[in-house]
Order: structure tokens, then sequence, then C-alpha cells
């Protein structure tokens, strides 16, 4: 199964296809913006990027370790609907990315539904403007419950460690992509959109509107909003405004207010 050292060559090439990823998006975003932006640019960039570590360091220290051990379990114990059936390697790779990329639109339509983990999942809708560095921007508390929602998934689905690590890489690039300000070329954005989410389509669901944001909750395929009738792709993006409308101050997207958010009444 590999110790740490067998496991640093793919680490490097998944923070090097990460890093490139994201790298590529923001120069995107200078050459083709798609939406107007409010704030300052380096000061957004910087708030979300320290979010982004203290997310990272908490997943690094909670989700890291418990996946590196259910996996194990998993494996050895013949635990989840893919260990008790025994399909072609690929097969079992294809079903157990897609039931993994479909919970997560579960747990998506779940952190608003739910009133304390909309209290976190807040944080990362109030960026009054949308891009690459709102992906990585979210509360630490929201990503540690989600460890929870995660260990489920790889207990119930039977998940093996190369697979749920491969969708990981797969779900942070296209979470980078469809939170980006790229203005993709109309054609290009049809035909991908009948696939994966594009930066147009989560665009409507970081709307002040309501009903514009209960709507495009899938990380990676569309296909879950499309077989759950969520799925919109009709208002054009100079109609949207981004945020929360109980969030519109610039003080309330402060570094502070952001990290004492959850814990607060006020929630729509
Ligand atoms: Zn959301």
């Amino acid at each position: 199964m590999g110790g740490t050292a067998g496991n640093w060559l793919p680490m490097a090439v998944k923070s090097l296809v990460v890093l490139g990823t994201f790298a590529l998006l923001l120069w995107l975003e200078r050459r083709r913006p798609l939406r107007r932006t409010v704030e300052s640019s380096v000061r957004r960039t910087g708030r979300n990027l320290a979010m982004a570590g203290l997310a990272a360091v908490a997943l690094r220290l909670t989700e890291q370790p418990m996946a590196q051990k259910l996996t194990t379990l998993v494996e050895r114990r013949r635990w989840g609907l893919l260990r008790t059936v025994n399909l072609p390697k690929w097969m079992d790779t294809v079903v157990a990315l897609l039931m993994l990329d479909y919970t997560l639109y579960l747990w998506h339509v779940l952190t608003h539904g739910v009133p304390w983990l909309w209290r976190m999942h807040v944080v990362h809708h109030v960026d009054l403007d949308l891009d690459a560095s709102t992906a990585l921007r979210f509360h630490a508390a929201e990503l540690l419950v989600s460890v929870l929602w995660r260990a489920g998934q790889i207990l119930c689905i039977g998940v093996r460690h190369r697979i749920l690590s491969l969708w990981q890489t797969l779900t942070l690039m296209s979470v980078l992509f469809h939170h980006s300000n790229v203005r993709l070329p109309m054609a290009l954005e049809r035909v991908l959109v009948r696939f994966i989410v594009t930066p147009r389509m989560h665009g409507i669901h970081h709307s002040i509107v309501e009903n514009e944001t209960n709507s495009n909750w899938s990380s990676g395929l569309t296909i879950w909003d499309r077989l759950h009738g969520t799925l919109r792709h009709d208002v054009p993006q100079n109609a949207i405004t981004i945020g929360v409308p109980a969030y519109r101050a610039t003080a309330d997207v402060r570094l502070c207010s952001l990290l004492m958010m959850p814990f607060e009444a006020r929630s729509k």
C-alpha cells in the first residue's frame, strides 16, 4: 500500500497540477474577466488565502489521517458497497468517482439547507466577488465537519485510497475552475456545461437572489443538477450580484468577521 516514501511522487504531481491550474486561471482572469469586480483584488486574495491556509492545516490534521486509516480498513475488511461486488478495476474506479461526486452534491445541498451548516458555508458565499481564490476560502469549521461526511462516503461507498486521492485532485481542479472569473467563449461554454460545471453556471449559485442560489449545486459533473432539475443557465452574468443579502458591507467580509461568522446569529 506504499508508505510515505512511495507516496511522495504522486503528492508532488498532485500539488504541481493544482498549483498549475490555479496559476493558469489567475492569468486567464486578468486576460478575460467574466464579471466586474467590487473589492480590491490584492486585499481579497490575501484574505482568501489566509482562510485557505487555516482550512488546509485543519484538513491536514484531520482528513488526511482519517482517510488513510479508513481506506485501509475498507479494503482489508471489504466494507462499503463497492467492496461487496467484484467489478473490473476500471468500472470500480468510474463508479466510485461518480458516487463521490454525487454525494458531494448532496453535501452541498445540506450545507445550504441545515441552518447550523449554512452558518459555516455562508463564509464561502459572502465574498463580494467570485474568482479562483474564492474556491479555497472556506471556514476551517465547515471543513472539519465535512471530514465526517467524507468518512461516511469512504465507508458507505467503499473507496480505495488511490481513488479518493484522484477524486480529491479532480474536484479541487474543478472547484478552482468553476469559481474562477474567466470568460469562456460561448461555444466552448455550451459544450462544457453539458458535462462539467462552468464559471457562468456556478456564478448563478453565488448570486444574492435566493432562488438563483438554490440551483447549480454540482461540484464536478452537471448530471446531478440535471437529474434533480436544479440546473440553471438562464441568468446573464452582468445581472448577477455576488454575495449574501445579509452581508453586503465591507466590514462584514473582513478576516476577523469571517472567522467569527459561524458563531453569530445572523444567517440569511
Ligand atoms: Zn454553496
